[in-house]
C-alpha cells in the first residue's frame, strides 16, 4: 500500500468519497473521487517548501486537476536522442 495519492483527472458532477457531499468539481484519484476542498485541506498533509507547510488552495486542487485530465502518457513521453 502506497502512502502517496496522486490526482489523475477531474469531472463535473459527482459524489465525495470522504464525505459524501454531492460535488460540482470533481477531483479524480487514483484513490477515488473528492472534492477539491476536501482533498486539499482533510485528506493531504501540507506540502513542504522552503521549511514552511503550505496547503493548495482549492481553485489550485481544480486547476490542478483540470491539467492532468488534458494530458496524456503521449504527451508526457519523449523520444530520446540516439
Ligand atoms: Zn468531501
Amino acid at each position: 500500500m502506497t502512502n502517496t495519492i496522486s490526482i489523475t483527472g477531474y469531472f463535473e458532477g459527482g459524489c465525495c468519497m470522504h464525505c459524501g457531499r454531492e460535488l460540482r468539481h470533481c477531483v479524480q484519484t487514483d484513490a477515488g473521487t473528492f472534492g477539491a476542498a476536501c482533498f486539499g485541506k482533510q485528506i493531504t498533509k501540507p506540502r513542504i517548501y522552503r521549511g514552511k507547510a503550505y496547503r493548495l488552495s482549492t481553485d489550485a486542487v481544480i486547476s490542478l486537476a483540470r491539467t492532468a485530465h488534458n494530458l496524456t502518457s503521449d504527451q508526457l513521453a519523449f523520444e530520446r536522442v540516439a
